[in-house]
């Protein structure tokens, strides 16, 4: 499959990342055993951001495929197409990944039916190969190949859960929203926007992630604060910047607007 060009999924420039804890050295580790990592964390934390960032530190290329309920496995592992020559089979993202020795990025797959999901087993197992049945032929991973999945446990019902066949192939780690301070020099580096500014965004963050559970299913994620202060860095004035990468993102309904305004409020 030389044919394909793996320059288009290497991340040329450092990705600006900045670490809250150890996970860099625990992901580079798990990578170094190729073991399959989960990253769990509400949406808009940085999750995305550090695949990326360990990508580009590993110096592999990745594949992204932001997963959802409408998937299905050719999507992953690729189909016959029809095309004036005939049928032609096209690699999916997972199989290009498997062969290239890519770092295959498998966003929110929790979304994907399970069915789907199980597609990536014996990926993820002593085996690292994946059969495309429809094709009659196994492939072997790549040795450079590796699984990433992240989910947001918060969604998680009894319809939608991954399987402990599924969990249970992965070593795991927990993100969350960065500590204030660290948030707000992440929000004041990607906006652009004054130190003092972030902090008190990171403040009416942290208002409405006390209310998740209490009219709200997530509070405010680093990406909206990141938005609101590219708002600002445009001359927004704070205060309509808020409401519309703050408010208006996380909910419809009245009250629980009126409630985040004054949050809003507080602090600009
Ligand atoms: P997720 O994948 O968890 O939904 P992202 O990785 O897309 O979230 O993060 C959203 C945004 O938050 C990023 O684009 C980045 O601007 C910012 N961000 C969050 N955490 C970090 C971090 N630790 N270092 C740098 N940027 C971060």
């Amino acid at each position: 499959m030389s044919e394909i060009d793996t320059s288009q999924f290497r991340i040329e420039n450092e990705p600006y990342y900045k670490p809250v804890g150890n996970e860099v050295e625990q992901f580079a580790a798990a990578y170094d055993v190729r073991m399959p990592v989960m990253l769990k964390g509400p949406t808009g934390c940085g999750k995305s951001r550090f695949v990326e960032y360990m990508a580009w530190k590993l110096q592999r290329p990745l594949i992204t495929v932001a997963c959802n309920e409408d998937m299905t496995a050719s999507d992953l592992i690729g189909r016959f197409l029809l095309d004036i020559n005939g049928t032609k089979w096209q690699d999916g993202p997972l199989t290009i990944a498997a062969r290239i020795g890519a770092i295959c990025y498998l966003d929110e797959v929790v979304e994907a039916r399970q069915d789907t999901t199980v597609v990536i087993h014996p990926l993820t197992d002593h085996r690292r190969q994946l059969p495309l049945e429809k094709k009659g032929e196994v492939v072997n991973a790549h040795p450079d190949f590796q699984v990433v999945i992240s989910y947001n446990p918060g969604y998680q019902s009894m319809m939608k859960d991954l399987k402990q066949s599924t969990k249970q192939r992965f070593g795991a780690m927990s993100f969350d929203y960065p500590q204030a301070a660290t948030e707000a020099e992440i929000v004041s580096h990607e906006a652009g926007i004054d130190l003092k500014t972030a902090e008190r965004l990171v403040q009416v963050a942290e208002r409405s992630r006390n209310l998740k559970g209490h009219g709200l299913d997530e509070g405010m994620s680093t990406r909206l604060l990141v938005y609101a202060g590219q708002l600002i860095s445009q001359d927004i004035p704070a205060p309509a910047a808020c409401q519309m990468a703050l408010v208006e993102p996380l909910t419809d309904d009245p009250d629980m607007r009126d409630t985040l305004q004054a949050a809003v409020q507080t602090f600009f």
